[in-house]
């Protein structure tokens, strides 16, 4: 274990530092890892972030996006980063499964590593963390480590406040879950007098679609989008082939779930993906409904209550009817 004492005197001279986040980064986590990665920078650090593949094209635009190294391209040169780290912060995760092959590579480390993350039940690797469940996104808690912990809130530049920002509306879908607190909406503001342009990151990452992207959201909505109302269910299915058509690239179905569970009466709704290797399923759920708990039982993963994520190695078909067979088991927590 490490104090913050311990980390803090650490963090007191220039160190060899990787941050890592989890597989696919969403806006929260390249959001946490670029505005720490901004923050450390500004302290002599050497850091390096690495994510464990590739991200989506509407996050390219952070600051500092072009010092990110993704692991599938730059195995050797990860690894020696990794190997030779002093501290390695892991942002937005909390069980090493999620960073793919990096995770052997991370747990071996003699590196002290810190966990920053707001994911339920927290693997044991961590020699430091910063975990919060209430957390509505993990730059909340880089926030609250820079302003609170570090007691350095003069550290959150222009480039840091605006990495912070894009993870916490990316991960509050635009300040609208319930954990998008009072308290959130005081970080925002000050991230905003910090800097962040607020409009112009929303712009940014969500008014910035290919038409392919468009035309893949409305063939999704007019064409593959099914309704249980007996269950106030919805789920729209993907095929490889459909994929393919529409050119889809590295988060071009996300956010697609989030218009099934927009319809009036709609608790609880899912993505479900044909992947090359495996089928993925993206739940969403309103209220109190355990959208996690469903991908844990039945789906080998897990998340949050209204956001959660899992994926299944037997067909798009198969899935889709697997799914279909659990709704009765849920019906009294649907329909209410
Ligand atoms: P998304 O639907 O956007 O891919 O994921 C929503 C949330 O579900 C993520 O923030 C993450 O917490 C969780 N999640 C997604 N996929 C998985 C998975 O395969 N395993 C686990 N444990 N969590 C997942
Ligand atoms: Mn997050």
């Amino acid at each position: 274990m490490l104090t913050l004492t311990e980390l803090k005197s650490l963090l007191a001279t220039p160190q060899k530092i990787v941050i890592t986040t989890h597989h696919k980064p969403d806006g929260d986590a390249m959001g946490s890892s670029l505005g720490l990665y901004g923050y450390l920078i500004q302290k002599g650090h050497h850091v390096k972030v690495i994510t464990p593949t590739d991200y989506p094209v509407f996050l390219h635009w952070m600051p500092n996006n072009s010092d990110v190294i993704i692991f599938t391209e730059q195995q050797e040169k990860s690894a020696k980063l990794v190997d030779e780290a002093a501290i390695i912060f892991c942002l937005d995760f909390n069980t090493l499964s999620r960073i793919n092959e990096l995770g052997e590579l991370v747990r071996t480390a003699s590196a002290k590593k810190v966990m920053i993350d707001h994911h339920l039940e927290p693997e044991d690797f961590d020699d430091y963390r910063n975990w919060d469940i209430n957390a509505c996104a993990a730059a909340q808690l880089v926030y609250d480590f820079i302003v609170n912990q570090m007691e350095d809130e003069k550290g959150i530049n222009k480039d840091v406040a605006t990495c912070l920002y894009t993870g916490i509306m990316t991960d509050s879908a635009s300040f609208r879950f319930p954990l998008a607190t009072s308290n959130v909406y005081r970080i925002a503001a000050n991230l905003i007098d910090l800097g962040a342009e607020h409009w112009k990151i929303h712009q940014l990452v969500y008014d910035n679609a290919s038409e392919d992207r468009l035309r893949f959201l409305g063939y999704c909505l007019s064409n593959k989008l099914e309704v249980f109302h007996e269950f106030n269910t919805a789920i729209i299915t993907v095929t490889k082939e459909e994929l393919a058509k529409y050119h889809s690239a590295t988060g071009d179905t996300e956010g697609v779930v989030n218009y099934a569970l927009s319809i009036n009466g709609i608790r609880l709704a899912a993505l479900i993906v044909e992947r090359t290797d495996k089928v993925k399923l993206s739940l969403r759920s309103t209220g109190d409904f355990p959208a996690n708990e469903i991908c844990k039982k039945y789906f080998n993963g897990g998340g949050h209550r209204n956001a959660a994520g899992g994926a299944s190695e037997k067909t798009l078909t198969e899935v889709i009817e697997e799914f279909k067979s659990i709704l009765p088991e849920y019906k009294s927590q649907l329909i209410v």
